[in-house]
């Protein structure tokens, strides 16, 4: 094809076939005439015409999700929170009452807490590991229950089964945001729910260089009124993110599971520690979940584990600088290992003794464990637990 005016030359692969995914950052698509147009939007044609209303690189991110997650026609949109507000608000309307779970993500509490209600959407939160505390939420103008299946940071495993049976019975849609557990923990559609909803940031895409998300619901009917409202809203995901997400994803499995099994390393290695008061992971035998962990996630745990060590927020600062080969960042799912203090981050805007309230005390701290040699990264920590005690030790 020879260049005219200020069109795109697109080479012809002839036989050959490519096997990377290409990039499309194409706005705006050209189309034959008015019928073929009409066509398309009356959905008899496949094609696209405005990227905000979809575009190649979003569709091929999320039909790779919709896979891993047994799902179909799910929809890549610009971030993690694009897609708690495109059900939240693509979903309900004044009047309608949401019930969330007490743990969830910041943000997603903050829309819960203080954005629904403005709107004239009430909320209720309650606690998922709880089936009868959700049941007991539920009111008539109830639409739905958004959970996450392990908390942040206190990794508390929710009664998805419970909950799944108590939204069924009262016929109100249950939303799982699963960033956390992952398909390859879990499948929420398997146990029940009716959308489920990603952080593609996190775990998927693994390699904090994109802010992305994904939902679907198993509804055709829903996932229209949900695309109809992140199209409308802006929502759009970048071509560009969209490919490096799949890129990240080709190795998502790999990731996880050797995350996963360097996490339980680091838990049992941190819970014979000296200094070290607490641990959380969800499978130990310890963990107040670990039975409900065992059935939900069919023996996989997680990539995080908390805990607490002694001596106060002086400790705390001691460790993270003394653990310097650790990033003191407040994300997860990245290849490097991140290392966040709830109490000065995700957590401050509560009060000492609401967080208290959850076990969450100066001394506390998530880690996402990432890629590194497992024994190089229990040294740092090792150093972190040192530089520790001598704090507690001089004070
Ligand atoms: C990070 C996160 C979100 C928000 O995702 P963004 O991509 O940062 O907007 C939502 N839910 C959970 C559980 C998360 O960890």
């Amino acid at each position: 094809m020879k260049p005219t005016l200020q069109r795109p030359v697109v080479p012809e692969l002839g036989r050959s076939r490519m096997v990377g995914t290409p990039i499309m950052p194409s706005v705006v698509y050209a189309a034959d005439d008015p019928d073929a147009l009409d066509a398309q939007y009356e959905g008899g044609g496949a094609g696209y015409t405005y990227a905000r209303e979809g575009h190649p690189n979003a569709d091929m991110l999320a039909q790779r999700i919709d896979a891993l997650e047994g799902m179909r026609g799910g929809m890549a949109v610009g971030s993690g929170m694009a897609a708690v507000t495109a059900v939240l608000m693509g979903l309900c309307r004044a009047g309608d009452h949401v019930v969330g779970g007490n743990q969830l993500y910041g943000r997603s509490l903050r829309l819960m807490n203080e954005d629904l209600p403005r709107l004239g959407i009430t909320t209720t939160l309650a606690d998922p590991t709880d089936a009868q505390a959700i049941a007991a939420a539920i009111r008539p103008e109830t639409r739905l229950v958004l959970i996450e299946v392990v908390s942040n940071p206190t990794l508390r495993v929710a009664d998805l089964d419970g909950i799944a049976a108590v939204c069924k019975a009262h016929d109100v849609l249950l939303v799982v945001d699963n960033t956390f557990t992952t398909p390859r923990g879990i499948r929420p559609a398997e146990h029940g729910a009716d959308i489920v909803l990603h952080s593609v940031t996190k775990l998927l895409a693994g390699h904090s260089d994109v802010t992305l998300g994904w939902v679907c619901a198993s509804d055709p009917a829903l996932m229209d009124a949900m695309r109809v409202f992140a199209v409308t809203t802006g929502m759009t995901a970048s071509p560009f993110d969209c490919w490096l997400a799949e890129r990240g994803m080709m190795s998502f499995d790999l990731r996880f599971d050797r995350a996963e099994t360097t996490a339980e390393r680091l838990a049992a290695h941190l819970a014979g520690k000296p200094g070290v008061t607490r641990v959380l992971y969800p499978t130990r035998p310890d963990h107040p979940d670990a039975a409900r962990a065992q059935g939900l996630l069919k023996g996989h745990g997680c990539n995080m584990v908390s805990f607490e060590i002694a001596g106060g927020r002086a400790a705390a600062n001691a460790f993270a600088r003394g653990a310097a080969g650790i990033a003191f960042a407040p994300t997860l799912g990245d290849v490097g290992t991140t290392l966040s203090h709830p109490a000065s981050s995700s957590h401050r805007a509560m009060t000492e003794a609401q967080r208290a309230s959850l076990g969450m005390t100066e001394g506390f701290f998530r880690v996402s464990v990432g890629l590194e040699e497992p024994d190089a990264l229990l040294a740092e920590f090792d150093a972190g637990l040192r530089a520790a005690a001598e704090t507690t030790q001089s004070g």
